[in-house]
């Protein structure tokens, strides 16, 4: 079928476009047209600035991109669902299928040698073509679009599974720390799961005003020395009941966990580095729940999906840069200086 270009990253924050050839999919696998692949803070921190990731994150100079999303043009023998034609957004993860993570949709926590991840130990979505396993195809509806889908793959997944695990409702005011993408998403999604309130705070001036822009917070804070002070301003000097922290950092994380109330929930999915707490009076006698939380299932990728159309939602609002493949450099540059919104790789537009 010929080649194609595919994007390496070598370290040093350089990129790569390299020719390969296009995959064959063999048995259980589909080959996908890509139609969009976003930029991850994770390509980021631990691929693009320096190969620093292990285990689940160690990067072996594959195409990169983890939130491929596109249309199926090719069956290899034994698919069992999905056809030609299909427009699919992919888990970003195949596991192994058979541990006990995998059996429960979160291939993300597989432990086998043989799980790989999409653009970091498999090729991956910066490329014309995606060869993935059927069983981490979800089928994207026909009223999301292919970036739409894009940002489920990992960004807004991540978000959804963190504000289901610490039961985001209308009874709760929401903080989010960092309003990068998955900030964006975390605002997006705790609106649609009711939360009245919701505050967001960030250090970057361009991610806060457009933040205010998208009209997704109530309070749009800068992240500093008067942040705490201005979140119990705006709740009665209570708090939220839930927070999550979206920024990866030390201080930001300790501003969610500040910023929680009494008996509140806060989650942490933005990665990296460490975090100091007076554990007694943060922690402890604030009743606090704190939840880690890595990614999704497959299961709630799909719910994610049915639910964005019932809720007439549309992640690619949060999308501020497209580029064509061949302007990879230009979109990684971008998105390392932290103060866009979104930014993806779009073909054939
Ligand atoms: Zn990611
Ligand atoms: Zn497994």
């Amino acid at each position: 079928m010929g080649g194609m270009p595919g994007v390496i990253l070598p370290g040093n924050s350089t990129v790569e476009l390299r020719e390969f050839p296009v995959p064959e999919p063999g048995h259980g696998q589909v080959l996908v047209r890509m139609k969009a692949s976003s930029i991850c803070g994770s390509d980021i921190r631990a691929i693009y600035r320096e190969h620093l990731g292990h285990g689940p994150e160690a990067y072996q100079n594959v195409i990169a991109g983890h939130e491929p999303c596109g249309q199926i043009v090719r069956l290899g023998p034994g698919c069992k669902r999905f056809r030609e034609g299909d427009r699919v957004v992919l888990y970003h993860i195949a596991g192994c299928g058979v541990c006990e993570d995998c059996r429960h949709g979160y291939m993300i926590s597989c432990r086998s040698p043989l799980r790989a991840a999409y653009g970091w130990q498999r090729d991956g979505g910066h490329a014309d073509y995606l060869l993935a396993e059927e069983s981490t195809c979800v089928l994207l509806p026909e009223d999301l679009s292919y970036v739409d889908g894009a940002l489920v793959a990992c960004g807004f997944g991540t978000c959804y599974e963190a504000l289901s695990r610490i039961r985001l409702s209308g009874t709760d005011r929401l903080l989010v720390v960092g309003l990068g993408p998955v900030g964006l998403a975390a605002a997006m999604l705790g609106r649609a799961l009711g939360a009245p309130m919701i505050i967001g705070t960030e250090v970057a001036a361009g991610r806060r005003s457009l933040a205010q822009e998208l009209g997704l917070f109530d309070v749009v804070l800068e992240s500093n020395d008067a942040a705490l002070g201005r979140v119990l301003d705006a709740t009665d000097g209570r708090g939220c009941e839930a927070s999550i922290d979206c920024s990866g950092s030390a201080a930001g994380r300790l501003l969610a966990l500040q910023g929680t109330r009494d008996w509140g929930r806060c989650a942490f999915v933005g990665e990296g580095g460490t975090v100091s707490v007076d554990v007694s009076p943060v922690l402890i006698h604030k009743q606090i729940t704190v939840y880690g939380s890595w990614v999704t299932s497959l299961k709630h990728m799909e719910d994610l999906v049915e639910r964005l159309v019932r809720w007439g939602l549309h992640p690619e609002r949060t999308v501020t840069h497209r580029f064509p493949l061949c302007d990879a450099a230009e979109a990684y540059r971008l998105a390392d200086e932290g103060e866009s919104g979104k930014v993806c790789i779009v073909f054939d537009p």
